[in-house]
């Protein structure tokens, strides 16, 4: 249950090394979505206090840049080992505000934690390089420095993974933050700063204030002391945040939304394919930006996948996040449900069967729904539905298949089921997306980049290239003055 007792629950906001309430008193309510009951409350900041976190940030920033990369690696590692000591309070708070269920809760902070361990390793091998010169007695020197002050503002579908993707590169590398959660979902994300504070991050390198989002990200936009902005939310917001950033021109990291296709090929292992498909949708109650969005069959073999498909979504269990065996929590709001029955409603009309669910329950739970027939012209087809929905289409070549996977402005993930290597090859290529799996639905790990191409994104997060957000390139010529 929702541990209100524990000490990582926080109602304040942290600038430098102050805890704070609003300047004016002002705050949210934070609301378990599952129960609607009341959680706590969190700081409604704006202007004020997003421009005293960049005050903070920028005092913090000369001393942490000038630590060594060891230091800098310890007291990474120490928070990600306090991440892993705390992890079932975590969990716990992360269900109630959030609701996915408990062991998605757990994975979520046991992932949101690797980030810090891999960074913490990263951060000690961020060299740089000696390139041959072109020129008697001279070296060309190439080295890599902390861009400065980042910006983060981050979704609630993964309240703590999504800090730590972006601040475990960002402190490697020698930059301090300023953090907006989501309002939603800051529980999760105060606690995790505050095992951050506890594993040693000095004064001011860390800020996180929770508020008015439109008023703190036009401050954090428009500052020439903030250098990087990294976001992570919709496509929407993110495109309006980038163009308010051009004027200072930052760098930006924007992890955006999808509409992931998922293709099942005849020679698929079927019922590999329909367990990879049920990982890939329904985690997080199809909230995930690399949720399949769209399910492509071939003819030869759509009845075969579909029978096996729904038998796996009928084995799915709805119900609140802490209940045992519930695999399907709510979803976040009920916008969320709006959005969800629409999508249902209008695929319906335009000629989609509905072979499971279909219907939103009591609250903000919706049932697991699997939608045959469907068409191009479709909502689900163009739009995330960020719900438990897979509508499932009929394809003939493997030519059309991808031609229609791609027949969309976002390329964050794609997926697709084939055992022939050929086929592999050419369609892992064809497929306009920044992460492929094949055979697999769950493809998000700490060793590997992170991110989409075209709508969804600029930018990776995760594995090495992690760090080339953070990171600024200098390239030094030294010619040796004087005489040997
Ligand atoms: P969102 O509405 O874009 O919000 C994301 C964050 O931006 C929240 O902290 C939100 O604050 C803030 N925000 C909203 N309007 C803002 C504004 N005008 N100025 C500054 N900040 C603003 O997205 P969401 O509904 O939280 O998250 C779902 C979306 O995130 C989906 O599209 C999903 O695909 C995407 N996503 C992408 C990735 C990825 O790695 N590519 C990962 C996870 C999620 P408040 O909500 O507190 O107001």
């Amino acid at each position: 249950m929702f541990p209100k007792n524990s000490s990582l629950l926080k109602s304040t906001a942290l600038i430098g090394s102050d805890w704070r309430a609003a300047q004016d008193g002002a705050t949210i309510s934070v609301h378990n979505p599952s129960t609607c009951e009341h959680l706590g409350d969190v700081p409604k900041m704006g202007a004020i206090e997003a421009k005293e976190a960049v005050d903070a940030a920028s005092a913090a920033l000369p001393a942490w840049r000038k630590q060594t990369a060891k230091a800098r690696s310890a007291i990474l590692y120490k928070w990600y080992q306090l991440l892993l000591t705390n992890s079932e309070e975590l969990a716990k708070i992360m269900t109630a505000e959030q609701g996915k269920p408990l062991a998605e809760a757990r994975g979520e902070v046991a992932y949101g934690a690797s980030f810090l361990q891999w960074f913490a390793e990263e951060a000690k091998r961020g060299g740089g390089e000696i390139i041959p010169a072109v020129k008697d007695n001279t070296q060309v020197r190439v080295t890599r420095e902390a861009a400065g002050v980042a910006a983060m503002i981050t979704p609630w579908n993964f309240p703590i993974a999504m800090i730590t993707r972006k601040l475990g590169p960002a402190l490697a590398c020698g930059c301090t933050a300023v953090i907006k959660p989501a309002n939603l979902t800051p529980l999760s994300a105060l606690a995790v700063i505050e095992l951050g504070k506890q594993a040693g991050v000095p004064d001011g390198v860390i800020n996180i204030i929770t508020g008015d989002s439109n008023a703190i990200g036009n401050v954090w936009c428009a500052d020439d002391r903030v250098r990087v902005l990294s976001f992570t939310g919709s496509t929407e917001v993110g495109a309006k945040l980038a163009a308010l950033c051009a004027p200072t021109v930052k760098k930006l990291a924007l992890e955006l939304g999808g509409n992931a296709p998922f293709i099942v090929f005849e020679d698929a292992d079927l019922a590999l394919a329909a367990k990879q498909a049920i990982l890939s949708k329904f985690r997080n109650a199809g909230q995930t930006c690399v949720c399949a969005n769209r399910f492509y069959v071939q003819s030869s073999v759509y009845d075969e996948f579909l029978s096996l498909f729904k038998n796996e979504i009928a084995a799915l269990q709805v119900g609140d996040g802490f209940a045992e065996g519930t695999t399907i929590g709510p979803l976040i709001n009920q916008a969320a449900v709006e959005k969800a029955a629409a999508h249902v409603a209008d695929a319906r009309a335009k000629g989609a069967t509905v072979l499971f669910g279909g219907e939103r329950l009591e609250g903000h739970f919706f049932q697991p729904t699997l939608l045959a027939d469907m068409q191009e012209d479709m909502l689900p087809s163009c739009e995330e539905t960020f719900a438990p929905i897979a509508p499932v289409y009929r394809f003939d070549s493997e030519y059309e298949a991808i031609a229609r996977a791609n027949a969309t402005p976002f390329g964050l993930a794609a997926y697709f089921c084939s055992r022939d290597l050929g086929r592999v090859m050419r369609v892992s290529a064809a497929l306009e997306a920044g992460i492929i799996g094949v055979n697999e639905g769950i493809i998000s790990t700490e060793v590997a980049p992170f991110g989409g191409v075209k709508q969804s994104g600029l930018g990776r997060e995760g594995a090495q290239q992690g760090m080339d957000e953070y990171s600024e390139i200098k390239y030094t010529l030294i010619g040796y003055a004087g005489s040997a």
